[in-house]
């Protein structure tokens, strides 16, 4: 008998398996895939490797949750290059350039957009979001349904709560607006999809508080992983004997005192067991009397973005594309998305001179429901051309590559590959309706059945769910060290 049972091995899934592991408990992790990582995984096709959806990493700092998580486990960081400039935007005819450096990217903002207070307004940006970073783990762990936890929390974070109490009900739009009444559309762009990529929406909705964060991803430690973002899955998982891969999880089942766990494989027993699921799917493992809370949370999430990709192989014989990570926001709505930007990455030289290429973006499922078996092939290369047809003309050094080995993801692909709730992205949108008290917790409605990944703790990502599983292991374990 297992002490728990992870099924899925995301980030959430990975990294509690890695913590329980290191803290003696008797811990299985079981994965449909044959890879770790689930959307941060990487996946290999004709000698080429690439990024599933996730290819920014920020956070591998001790200040940061990844970074405490690599510190508590004694494990070495993954093969990661530092990037001084982890972020090119293309918008309206300008290149703004997010580097690493504050002074810099303060410098870049200023001369993009020149209102005559855009360098003090940009610096209380740095400022709230570094105090929210600051007091992050004093306020872990968080469970709204504990309300004497909750009452200790804001007794001891008062002052800090207080602070961003403003912030926390202030639109990141209504914050810019008041202080630049003259802020065009241009702007509006610009902070709208630097923030759609960290909290899955725009500013008028998303509060400042978050939006900040959003707003400074790029003043971050921001890391390219050589060989692919998985390889950060062999940096944290040394010990592979409890992991089982190809093992598709059919159901769990509560008995008396313990679960157990059915795999296409095996079956599995466990005292606790640790979901990797979406809120909107969690409950599809489970029996039927356990589903209509499910069901509730898809009437009460309804927000929600779903994924769209286009993985390829570029020949680049003079390195003429240098840069790992490139954001276009173009004017022209994309007609099979509903979005108006997206974010490439590529990879450094991989066989000779090729590169592995990921892109991404947002994409609203209604694009891609409900079309015939022939239509959804041609729709796949309609919206193959329209996105590349923006990226020649934005970025016209692809133009002089050859593109090869080009491979769409679409929402219906998403959800074939990583279960995910018909291909959703990134969680629930961290909007005005949904936090700070809106948002579903890590507790399930059984007892001993838990929920990790990025649509129960706020925030998507490296950051936002390494503090996801710590919130949940805070609770369950005795591991306060971590946050050292
Ligand atoms: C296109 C795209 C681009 C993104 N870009 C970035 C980025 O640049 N940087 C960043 O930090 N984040 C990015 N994100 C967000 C980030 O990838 C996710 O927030 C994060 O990876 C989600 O982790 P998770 O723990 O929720 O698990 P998931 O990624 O949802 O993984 C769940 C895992 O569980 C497995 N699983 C599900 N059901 C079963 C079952 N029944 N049995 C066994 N296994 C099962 C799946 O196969 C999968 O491996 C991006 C996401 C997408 C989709």
């Amino acid at each position: 008998m297992y002490d728990y049972v992870i099924v899925g091995s995301g980030i959430g899934g990975s990294l509690s398996y890695a913590i329980l592991k290191k803290i003696g408990r008797k811990v299985a992790l079981l994965e449909k895939e044959n890879y770790l990582g689930g959307c941060s995984g990487t996946f290999k096709r004709k000698d080429f490797f690439y990024n599933v959806g996730a290819t920014t990493l920020v956070g591998l700092d001790d200040s940061m949750p990844l970074g405490k998580i690599i510190k508590f486990l004694g494990v070495e960081k993954p093969p990661v290059k530092k990037l001084e400039l982890p972020i090119v935007v293309y918008l309206d005819g300008k290149v703004i350039k997010r580097y690493s450096d504050k002074q810099k990217s303060l410098e870049e903002i200023a001369k993009n957009f020149p209102y005559k207070n855009i360098e003090s307004v940009w610096k209380n940006i740095y400022h709230i979001a570094e105090n929210n970073w600051k007091n992050v783990y004093k306020l872990l762990p968080i469970n709204f349904k504990n309300p004497s936890l909750m009452l200790k929390k804001i007794a001891t974070n008062r002052r800090y709560l207080l602070y961003n109490l403003p912030y926390q009900f202030k639109s990141t739009y209504k914050y810019f607006k008041e202080q630049i009444p003259s802020i065009d559309k241009t702007f509006k762009d610009f902070i709208d999809h630097q923030i759609l990529i960290t909290s899955q929406g725009y500013s008028q909705d998303v509060p400042i508080s978050v939006g900040s964060m959003g707003l400074t991803y790029n003043n971050l430690d921001n890391y390219y992983v050589y060989g692919g973002m998985g390889k950060i899955f062999d940096s944290l998982i040394k010990e592979k004997n409890d992991v089982f891969l190809r093992h598709k999880v059919l159901y769990v089942k509560k008995m008396n005192g313990y679960f157990e766990i059915k795999t296409n494989k095996n079956v599995f027993y466990a005292k606790k067991v640790i979901l990797n699921k979406t809120i909107w799917d969690y409950a599809e493992l489970l029996e039927p009397e356990y589903k209509q809370k499910m069901h509730r949370y898809r009437k009460k999430y309804p927000k929600r973005w779903y994924a769209l990709t286009i993985y390829f192989s570029i020949e680049d014989k003079n390195n003429l594309i240098q840069e790992h990570h490139y954001q276009i926001i173009h004017e022209k709505t994309n007609p099979y998305t509903g979005s108006n930007s997206f974010f490439i990455s590529l990879s450094d030289y991989e066989l000779g001179e090729k590169k592995s290429v990921t892109i991404s973006t947002h994409c609203k499922n209604e694009f891609w429901e409900n079309l015939g078996k022939n239509e959804y092939y041609e729709q796949k290369e309609k919206v193959q051309e329209f996105m590349f047809d923006i990226m020649k003309q934005y970025i016209p050094a692809f133009k002089e590559c050859k593109i090869e080995n080009v491979m769409v993801g679409t929402p219906i692909t998403f959800e074939r590959y990583t279960q995910r709730y018909s291909g959703t992205v990134g969680g629930i949108p961290l909007i005005k309706d949904y936090i700070p008290f809106r948002y579903p917790s890590n507790f399930t409605e059984i007892e001993g059945l838990y929920l990790v990944g990025d649509s129960v703790f706020p925030g998507q990502g490296w950051p936002g769910v390494s503090l996801g599983v710590l919130n949940l292991l805070l609770q369950l374990e005795n591991i306060l060290e971590i946050l050292d």
